[in-house]
């Protein structure tokens, strides 16, 4: 049986150094959507939010009676799914995303997983049924890939780890 994850990356907070595995490789495909149909999306506040700002109502895409919890702490409402095929209310007739670049955040990490440790964050790859793992065509998840994929997550994480050296620095 495989593991559930496996570590693909580590990025050092502090630093900004990236080790990756070379020979770990993962290539979003174009014509694909398989997850847009199949994956139950958390979606945080500043997603829904995100997307209110393009115009939609929450209506049209919170799912208010589907909730997630990581223990016991609320994560989330879920992202709705269409009545008549179960997929992603944004999911276009042409099979891309009508809000590719506002899309919620759990959308970005998939099919990846971000495990923080102190000033480590490892970035793992879920054992799922996704065509992109181990494509002959992708890249690994090297410094330019964490970039473009984890960009955000990564800033608001280092952010974080500032303003609590500074509250500690305070208290001093
Ligand atoms: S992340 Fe994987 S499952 Fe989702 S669209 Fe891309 S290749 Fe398909």
């Amino acid at each position: 049986m495989r593991d559930a994850k496996s570590l693909v990356a580590t990025i050092y907070l502090d630093t900004g150094r990236v080790e990756f595995d070379p020979n770990f490789k993962f290539k979003c495909l174009d014509d694909c959507a398989k997850c847009c149909v199949e994956l139950d999306i958390p979606l945080r506040d500043e997603d829904i939010t995100r997307i209110e700002e393009l115009g939609y109502s929450t209506w049209e895409f919170v799912d208010y009676e589907k909730m997630f919890y990581r223990g016991d702490r609320f994560v989330g409402y879920a992202l709705k799914k269409r009545p008549f095929d179960g997929a992603c209310p944004f999911l276009r007739e042409d099979g891309k995303c009508a809000i590719y670049p506002h899309r919620p955040l759990a959308c970005r990490l998939y099919p990846f997983l971000l495990v923080k440790h102190g000033n480590v964050l490892e970035i793992y790859v879920r054992n799922v049924e996704c065509p992109g793992i181990g494509h002959e065509e992708g890249r690994p998840v090297d410094e330019a890939f964490i970039e473009e994929y984890f960009g955000e997550v990564v800033e608001e994480y280092r952010g974080k780890m500032k303003s609590h050296g500074a509250m500690v620095g305070q208290r001093a």
